[in-house]
């Protein structure tokens, strides 16, 4: 058990709990993310999948339950984890260097060492030529390399990342994907990845943990036996795909009549 970085013991999430109508976000979730671990969080719209991600960078609380790092439980955020948002979350006045080197500057990095860590992260991202741009010259995909820069600046040992790809065309997403498997190859970050794309979770992940519709629980977790690259053509692809959509679409079609029943009580 030495290899689990990140667990969940029956964490349940309300919002306004104290209000005659919480939001039940998450009713039981249970996982083991073992160590350099790749694991999407894959469930409809509003399961849960972002408060869950939350929870784990330390910036919300259970409301009971808890989330572990090395069996120590999560009290806040800290420099032990990387986040990378969908949007970017950049500071447009400053340059590329000048975001990934960032949280270096305000830990007192010395010169040196700063520059020395951007080097080897422009490189790691694909982002050679670009060190002296502002945000606002960037593509999408550029700005998200840079927010994932960031991200590995500090050297963190988990990476979590919320739909980070959601906002791109898909042919700079399926880059992006290539790119980031690159990148855990190199690096083994632990890493919890929220989407709602099939594809994305399988092409990327070692394990995708389908969350049910809300209150939400882990309803399966499908370890994805297939070696890199992958392909959407590969048998073992299309046999992984019909199994999760199935399990997917049942969830959120649940979604979809616990909304349409909500909408129609107002
Ligand atoms: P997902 O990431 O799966 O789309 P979220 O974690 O964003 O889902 O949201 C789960 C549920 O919790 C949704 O019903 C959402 O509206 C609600 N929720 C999320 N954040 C808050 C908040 N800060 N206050 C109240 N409700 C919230």
């Amino acid at each position: 058990m030495n290899d689990v970085k990140i667990s969940a013991e029956h964490v349940r999430k309300y919002y306004a709990e104290t209000s005659a109508h919480p939001i039940r976000a998450i009713e039981d979730v249970n996982l083991d993310v073992k160590e350099g671990e790749f694991v999407s969080l894959l469930g409809p719209s509003g399961c849960g999948k972002s408060t869950f991600l939350f929870m784990v960078g330390g910036f919300e609380r259970p409301t009971s339950g808890m989330c572990f790092i090395d069996g120590k439980p999560i009290q806040g955020p800290g420099a032990d984890r990387g986040i990378v948002f969908q949007e970017y979350a950049l500071f447009p006045w400053q340059k590329v260097r000048h975001n990934i080197s960032y949280g270096m500057r305000i830990a007192g990095k010395s010169k040196v060492e700063q520059d020395r860590r951007v080097a080897e992260l422009i490189q790691m991202t694909g982002l050679q030529g670009f060190e002296d741009r502002y945000p606002e010259h960037l593509s999408g995909g550029m700005k998200q390399r840079v927010a994932i820069a960031r991200a590995l600046a500090y050297d963190p040992q988990i990476l979590l990342m919320d739909e980070p790809f959601g906002a791109l065309d898909a042919q700079t997403r399926s880059k992006m994907i290539s790119d980031l498997i690159s990148i855990h190859q190199k690096t083994r970050k632990t890493t919890l990845f929220v989407t709602h794309n099939v594809e994305e979770a399988i092409l990327l992940s070692d394990k995708v943990a389908l969350f049910s519709a809300r209150p939400s629980r882990i309803k399966t977790v499908f370890p994805i036996e297939m070696p890199h690259p992958r392909k959407v053509t590969d048998d073992g692809f299309v046999k992984y795909e019909r199994q999760i959509l199935d399990s997917l679409e049942e969830e959120m079609w649940k979604t979809e009549q616990m909304d349409a029943n909500a909408a129609h009580q107002q």
